[in-house]
């Protein structure tokens, strides 16, 4: 007979991690299933950025918010790293300068804490901003960073520990059908309910359904510096103005669309490969760089060079950084529904599919389950 189990998660990465959480705290028997040895995915490639200010106003920024209460129980009860560093947004440009005063207001209005920073109020904040042609900045506290590998394979081992989480690593669910999961290698589980939370891949559970649901893949380069010399340390995330156009956020300002217009104007292949361009730093001191973003069914397979160069010729710009010298280089890749709000489905009573997460899973993850959790009876 198939060992039966109150909850079911397919998936391992930030999703599956969060619902799994939101299921035991609720006093569930829960069983969590990943197809790899560990989540290898989207959830430890990224920057490790919980990001609430790249969240759009209303809804989508006050789940951000919850997740990031939601990060720091998780942080205090299972040991993991987690920084409350804050983030800088600075303007090199008019245009962008304009964007940061246009935004301020807006997003107070929003229950987001920020400030204008001057020049050198800037610099003060962080060593690694470059006070070349620098307007000034915005400084917000509510950005965090954790470590994303350690993150993903921690807390599974804390679930474990703490709710008796039952996990099941090298095991893909190859049918999912009302209570039975079966495994490709012919195992069976029943569960009253389902989460299935298999980020990228579209594929293989409920294919027909993801098919018609029109997310999109996205393909995103990124790389690590070595760890820099202590006592050095970059402190709060950065993203340059680049990212004012990058973020649906500011497009609340009017002036976004001259960063947009000059960027088109100048410099196109910024556009062609969705660059825009941020840093964060691990506690073992490496800077994680990126980032570019391609969309599409057909993804180039292999990282491409002319993008990292283009990455970092941007980052150049902005920050000066004690190494340049790149430690690690990868790519990852996420699904983004049309409208960027993440997908949650309920194919069955009992099922329920949640991914297209985009680039914001780090930092709403936990929001979202939580939602879900509080919702489904
Ligand atoms: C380069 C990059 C940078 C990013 N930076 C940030 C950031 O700084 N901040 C932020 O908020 N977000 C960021 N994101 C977005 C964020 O990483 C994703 O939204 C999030 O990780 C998606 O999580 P997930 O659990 O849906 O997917 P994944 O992490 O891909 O996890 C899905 C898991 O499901 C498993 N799986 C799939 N099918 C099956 C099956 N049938 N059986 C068993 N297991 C299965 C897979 O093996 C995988 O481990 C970034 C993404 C990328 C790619």
């Amino acid at each position: 007979m198939a060992e039966q189990y109150d909850v079911a998660i397919v998936g391992a990465g930030i999703v599956g991690l969060a619902n799994a959480w939101a299921a035991c705290r609720r006093g569930n028997r829960v069983i969590l299933f990943e197809r790899d040895h560990r989540a290898i995915g989207a959830s430890i490639r990224n920057f490790g950025m919980i990001y609430p200010i790249g969240q759009p106003l209303g809804i989508q920024s006050t789940v951000a918010r919850q997740s990031r209460k939601l990060w720091l129980e998780v942080a205090e009860e299972s040991g993991i790293w987690l920084n409350q560093c804050g983030s800088l947004h600075l303007a090199h440009h008019d245009d962008e300068w304009e964007v940061l005063k246009e935004f301020i207001p807006v997003a107070a209005n929003d229950g987001l804490h920020l400030e204008l920073l001057t020049p050198e109020e800037t610099v003060r904040r962080s060593p690694a901003v470059n006070p070349d042609g620098l307007r000034g900045a915005l400084w917000s506290e509510h950005e965090m960073g954790v470590n994303p590998a350690e993150a993903i394979s921690s807390i599974p081992l804390w679930l474990e520990e703490t709710f008796g989480l039952k996990t099941c690593f090298d095991t893909t669910i190859s049918k999912c059908d009302e209570n039975l999961l079966v495994a490709s290698d012919g195992r069976s589980w029943e569960a009253n309910k389902t989460v299935i939370c298999s980020g990228a891949d579209t594929r293989t559970l409920y294919p027909h359904l993801l098919a018609e649901s029109q997310l999109n893949h996205c393909k995103l380069q990124m790389m690590r510096t070595k760890p820099q010399s202590t006592p050095w340390l970059l402190g709060p995330h950065i993203a340059g103005g680049l990212t004012l156009r990058h973020y649906p956020v500011f497009s609340v300002c009017k002036s976004q669309k001259l960063v947009q217009q000059r960027v088109t104007e100048n410099n196109p292949e910024l556009n062609q490969y969705g660059i825009h361009v941020l840093a964060a730093q691990l506690p073992t001191g490496e800077v994680i760089l990126g980032d570019s973003h391609e969309y599409g069914d057909e993804l180039h397979p292999f990282e491409q060079s002319h993008i990292e160069e283009l990455i970092l010729r941007e980052l150049h710009k902005i920050i000066r950084l004690p190494t340049w010298r790149i430690g690690e280089r990868w790519h990852g890749i996420y699904t983004r529904s049309v409208d960027g709000i993440p997908y949650v489905a309920a194919p069955s009573h009992n099922t329920r599919i949640m991914t297209g997460m985009g680039g914001s899973g780090m930092t709403s993850a936990f929001g979202i389950a939580e939602q879900l959790w509080t919702e489904w009876h």
